[in-house]
């Protein structure tokens, strides 16, 4: 099944387009790597694809449904970048904070025990459970990532889409985070990843899409390290980052 389709999608904010003529799907079990030099239109397109932005030109479908008027938002789970850097000034736990997600998939009225017990799960799942009580706030940018994935796991979302998650974030945990998309992964969640090192995105990544404006790559991962596309959409800029863990 595909989860996300493109096609031939252009959005300018003003008179130079951030993403031109963009064709490419994500199907269902992807771990779809979105890498770019800085301002190359990666939040731009995953924004387009969630429908938070609607096309200049160009056609867009999720789960097989045009975009907007695309309504199942329980089945996507978006981690924007202000998610990390900040949570708003609303006094919530995290426990309240994933209990949000299971409304979402509830639709109605008051909680089943089954819902609390769903919560619970999402929790240990992320590994935050003895954080539950705290303020959404109070947490580290890594904490706050999990909290906003075990939101999306109680509500039962088929899609993870997170932008640049580990900004902020030490190597130890950024690590183990990376590890935990890999199992949600693994169990079926399709991923949608912004990251800006090459290296976390070719080590975990099945597939790639490489922008610059337009679309300069989108295969498996082997395919993109073999090309030159990294070259050609970094083109002079230096902005290229590699670590190695
Ligand atoms: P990336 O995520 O790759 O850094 P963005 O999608 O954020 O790139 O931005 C792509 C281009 O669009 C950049 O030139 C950026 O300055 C511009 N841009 C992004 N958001 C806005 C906005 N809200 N209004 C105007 N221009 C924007």
């Amino acid at each position: 099944m595909t989860v996300v389709d493109l096609e031939n999608v252009t959005f300018a904010y003003g008179e130079q387009p951030a993403v031109r003529d963009v064709s490419l799907t994500v199907a269902d079990g992807d771990f779809l790597g979105l890498i770019g030099p800085n301002g190359s239109g990666k939040t731009t397109l995953l924004q387009l694809m969630l429908g938070l932005r609607s096309p200049d030109s160009g056609s867009i479908e999720l789960f097989g449904e045009p975009v907007s008027s695309f309504e199942d938002g329980e089945r996507i789970g978006y981690v924007s970048q202000q998610a990390t850097s900040g949570g708003g000034s609303m006094p919530v736990t995290v426990r309240e904070v994933v209990t949000m997600g299971r409304f979402a998939h509830a639709g109605h009225g008051r909680l089943t025990d089954a819902d609390h017990a769903a919560v619970d799960d999402a929790l240990e799942t992320v590994g935050i459970t003895d954080l539950a009580d705290r303020q959404i706030n109070a947490l580290s940018g890594g904490q706050r990532q999990r909290a906003y994935i075990a939101r999306a796991l109680a509500s039962e979302a088929d899609l993870l889409a997170l932008d640049e998650p580990t900004v902020g974030v030490d190597a130890e945990s950024r690590d183990a985070f990376y590890q935990l998309l890999e199992s949600l992964n693994d169990e079926g969640i399709t991923i949608i990843l912004i990251e800006h090192d090459i290296g976390v995105v070719t080590d975990r990544a099945s597939r790639i899409a490489c922008i610059n404006t337009e679309l300069y790559h989108h295969g498996d991962t082997e395919s993109f390290v073999e090309s030159d596309a990294l070259t050609e959409a970094y083109g002079a800029s230096g902005q290229v980052v590699h670590h190695h863990h």
